[in-house]
Parts: C-alpha cells; structure tokens; sequence
C-alpha cells in the first residue's frame, strides 16, 4: 500500500535494542514510557478524590490525574487534569512524589497542591468523574482506590501534610524502582 509506513523490528545501528524501523525511510518509531500527572489536592486537612466514570477501574476513587500532552510542563498538565476532572483550579506546593510503573511504561509525577482560591473552594465532577469530594483521612473510601500509586501519594501526603515539602518520596519497598524519588541511584562500578 502506497504511503503506508511499513515498520520493521531490528536494532539500529549504534542502538542496544529492537526498535520499530520504517522499511522505507528509516524512520525509527522510538517507544518509551509515557509521564503521568497528577494531584493530591488538599483543603483544611481533606483530600480531594474523583470516582471514575471511565475505564479502567471504573467506579473507583482516585487522584486526579493522567497522560501529561505534548506542549505542558508537569504543572500545566496537572493543573489541566485537575480541570477536567474536578472543575477545579490548582496552586501547586511542589513535586510530592516521583513513582515508576515499569510494568506498564509510566512514570508518575504527584504534586502537593490546594485549591487557587481557598476562600471559595470548587470543585465538581468533570465528564470522566462520576463523583467528587473532600475526604478526611480516615473517610477516604481505601477499598475502593482505583490504583496503587493513589495509596502510595494518599500516604506520602499523609506522612508529611502539615510541614514544607521534602524531597519527592519514590516507590514503596517491595515495588522496584531502583532509581525513583529521593533515593540516590547506586554507586557505578569500577
Ligand atoms: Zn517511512
């Protein structure tokens, strides 16, 4: 078929792995992960959730959050995710937690942020929430948390709600990400 880019797997000249190599050009169709963004949003001790409308895991609580678009800073992207699903809009303290979800290519930027306006807060579920609102700590709804990571942020919120931003927290132990938040990477060998 003319013009349709015909795409072979081989390892490029120079490269360590099987990429996708158009057969015509050379295009070479690089894949790597993709960024998520995303907010624990809190106001007066409460923390702001979505209930899904949409796949996956629909029905369930999370953060919001999504795939950061080409153009946007982190923040940007964030505070646009915010919009759309829960008509709200974000001022941001800083970068909460860095995850790594190597399984599925994402790496995850949380930030710690509140409400634009806190005198009027606002919010509202936007077409892929089914539901939104504030939750004390020990009201948030744990057995209907869409995702892991929303539990790992939920935590590192929790940890340190009240202080100054630390250093971003990484994955869990026992959810490998070697190189991930405020743990340095390991020494190189000689
Ligand atoms: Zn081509």
């Amino acid at each position: 078929m003319p013009g349709m880019p015909e795409f072979q797997r081989q390892i490029p000249e120079g490269d360590t792995r099987e990429r996708l190599v158009c057969a015509t050009c050379g295009h070479i169709d690089y894949q790597n992960p993709r960024v998520v963004v995303g907010s624990v949003v809190a106001h007066d001790g409460r923390v702001l959730l979505c209930r899904r409308a949409i796949e996956p895991r629909r029905g369930f609580w999370t953060l919001p959050a999504g795939f950061l678009e080409l153009g946007e800073t982190p923040e940007e992207g964030a505070a646009r995710e915010a919009w759309e699903e829960a008509r709200v809009r974000l001022a941001f303290d800083g970068l909460l937690g860095v995850f790594s979800i190597a399984r599925i290519g994402q790496v995850q930027l949380i930030f710690r942020a509140r409400f634009a306006d806190p005198a009027a807060p606002s919010y509202a579920a936007g077409p892929e929430s089914a539901e939104v609102g504030l939750f004390a700590w020990d009201r948030i709804p744990w057995a209907e948390i869409a995702f892991p990571s929303v539990h790992w942020a939920l935590a590192a919120w929790h940890a340190g709600a009240a202080a100054p931003l630390g250093a971003p927290v990484g994955n869990p132990a026992g959810h490998a990400a070697p190189f991930s938040g405020s743990r340095p990477p390991p020494a190189a060998p000689n």
